[in-house]
């Protein structure tokens, strides 16, 4: 049981893990029909709602502002990419529908709620997630495994079929060190899933509620310090745990804050929709029946005048507004105007490099005998203190998938620098070809340093609001979902006709 977990915490890029489901009278809102809705937004002269971005937050906010409001407000979303999801997006192998991919967020879990709510809602093709498995063409999977290496070898590997052996091999190199933190996860769970419930939802100050609820005590403290301060060995935080840092957010334990490390090791299982994830925010936003703006940049945002309401102006000409949701990091929106109180925050950089070959990778360089196989998940850790090697020149590689029509695998590879053609001859078997190859670069998450003031929902009076200070806290899809929500639930504030609760 223990390494199925633990293994399956390292093979999968972990969202949030909630264990149970947030207790209390949970209750979640029916949409009106269609054709209510219509009938309700001719009938009334509605408050005008503008939401910036149309990723997980934005789509979120669309959905809830409704659904609590009983679709009382008249909202646009405008969005520069041509597509919605944001960071949420599939891209399709040899640009083959039939083969479509996550390019970004790839994995959520059974316990975020607001995501399996919509999941359930929009009758969504859920499936476990398939990162490293290999289905060969009998369809049945094969040789799947999984292994941790510093650079120069496999500091730990294990086949997916965890036996007796593998829960023996963990004790002994790690002691109790594995229960200990995957205890501390199930804690931390239990006191954020309170955020889901009417003790704290809607939050009006982040920073409050994460000292409420006793999380500060995680995010202002480094993974080192805290799991060393819990009894975890070193050698468990600087092989294990931080492979799955490594993996989630492309960061070494020493300055991580240590909620989002639990984060990363809380959960059992990855699921994701078949055919992207992006459907989740994509049914939101049309059941939300607000006006979607897609290759629609906001450049600037100024105060109409005396009006006390807010000008948005883009490309294509200007618009009045009674309120704001700014739902993308603030810094890399490039709008102008108004010096809004956002604290600007350091984002990774992340190279997603996709991959289709039919070669594995090559034994010779995971310094493996020429007749090992290279396991089907890759994760990657710093070298020992003094080693005289390179540390790993990637994050993670994965297969994605196995395309039997062509005997072609996908390959995922994350990096903080981008994969030479010449570094892809030598991590390949000899002889390998990429017939097909598709490179991302992405801004994914912030570094996540130790913190304990998070930023404020409401960043101007008259009703500009921002979502995503919470990705300092926590950032993964749910997250953003669950800011999106509160904003939704504080705007619509007293004035609601439905109760107001997540999911
Ligand atoms: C490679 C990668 C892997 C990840 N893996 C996971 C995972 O497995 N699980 C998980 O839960 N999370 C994962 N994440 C993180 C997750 O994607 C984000 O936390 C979440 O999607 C953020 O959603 P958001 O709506 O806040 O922001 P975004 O998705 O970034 O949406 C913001 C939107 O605003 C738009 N925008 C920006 N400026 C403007 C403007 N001026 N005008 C109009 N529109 C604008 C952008 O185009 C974008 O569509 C991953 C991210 C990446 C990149």
């Amino acid at each position: 049981m223990l390494a199925t977990s633990l293994k399956s915490v390292l093979v999968l890029q972990l969202a949030l893990g909630f264990i149970s489901s947030v207790s209390g009278e949970q209750q979640v809102f029916q949409a009106p029909s269609s054709a209510s809705v219509t009938s309700q937004l001719d009938s009334a002269v509605k408050e005008k709602i503008a939401i910036i971005g149309a990723g997980a937050g934005g789509s979120s906010a669309a959905y809830y502002l409704q659904k609590y409001s009983d679709y009382n407000y008249d909202i646009t979303v405008f969005e520069r990419n041509d597509y919605v999801g944001g960071r949420t997006t599939t891209v399709n192998v040899h640009d083959d529908p039939r083969w479509p991919v996550e390019l970004g967020a790839s994995i959520f879990v059974k316990e975020n709620l607001n995501l399996m709510a919509a999941v359930k809602e929009f009758s969504l093709d859920l499936k476990a997630t398939d990162l490293g498995r290999v289905k060969r063409m009998d369809n049945i999977t094969v040789d799947d495994s999984f292994g941790i290496w510093n650079g120069q070898s496999f500091i730990f590997d294990a086949p997916s079929d965890s036996s007796w052996k593998n829960i023996g091999k963990m004790l002994w190199r790690y002691g109790i060190s594995p229960i200990r933190a995957r205890n501390l996860a199930k804690k931390s769970v239990g006191q954020f899933l309170k955020y889901y419930s009417p003790v704290y939802f809607p939050f009006k100050d982040l920073t409050d509620t994460v000292e409420d609820s006793g999380l500060v005590e995680l995010t202002s403290q480094s993974t080192v310090q805290y799991f060393s301060e819990h009894g975890i060995s070193d050698l468990f935080t600087s092989q294990i745990i931080q492979a799955a840092t490594r993996v989630n957010y492309g960061q070494n334990t020493r300055n991580f804050q240590a909620l989002e490390a639990l984060v990363c090791i809380a959960a059992d299982e990855g699921l994701n929709i078949n055919g992207g994830n992006w459907q989740i925010f994509d049914s939101m936003l049309k059941s939300s029946a607000a006006d979607i703006r897609l290759n629609t940049a906001v450049s600037e945002i100024s105060a109409a005048s005396d009006s006390g309401k807010w000008t948005i102006i883009t490309d294509t000409g200007s618009e009045e507004f009674d309120q704001i949701i700014i739902a993308a990091p603030y810094h890399q929106t490039n709008i102008k105007g108004l010096a809004l109180p956002i604290k600007e925050v350091q984002y990774m950089t992340l190279h997603v490099t996709l991959i289709a070959s039919t070669k594995r990778l090559s034994p010779k360089y995971f310094g493996l005998q020429d007749s090992a196989v290279v396991p089907t998940m890759v994760l990657t850790t710093m070298p020992e203190k003094g080693a005289s090697h390179m540390p790993p020149l990637f994050n993670s590689i994965s297969i994605t998938k196995f395309i039997p029509e062509l005997n072609q695998y996908v390959y995922k590879i994350f990096s903080s620098s981008r994969i030479t053609p010449s570094f892809l001859q030598l991590l390949f078997e000899s002889g390998a070809e990429f017939p097909w190859i598709y490179e991302k670069v992405w801004k994914p998450y912030p570094r996540m340093d130790p913190l304990s003031q998070f930023q404020n929902w409401k960043v101007d009076e008259g009703g500009i609001w921002y979502l995503n200070g919470i990705e300092q806290f926590i950032s993964t899809m749910e997250t953003s979902s669950l800011a999106g929500a509160n904003v939704a639930a504080l705007i619509v504030g007293d004035t609601n006709k439905t109760i107001i609760s997540v999911p």
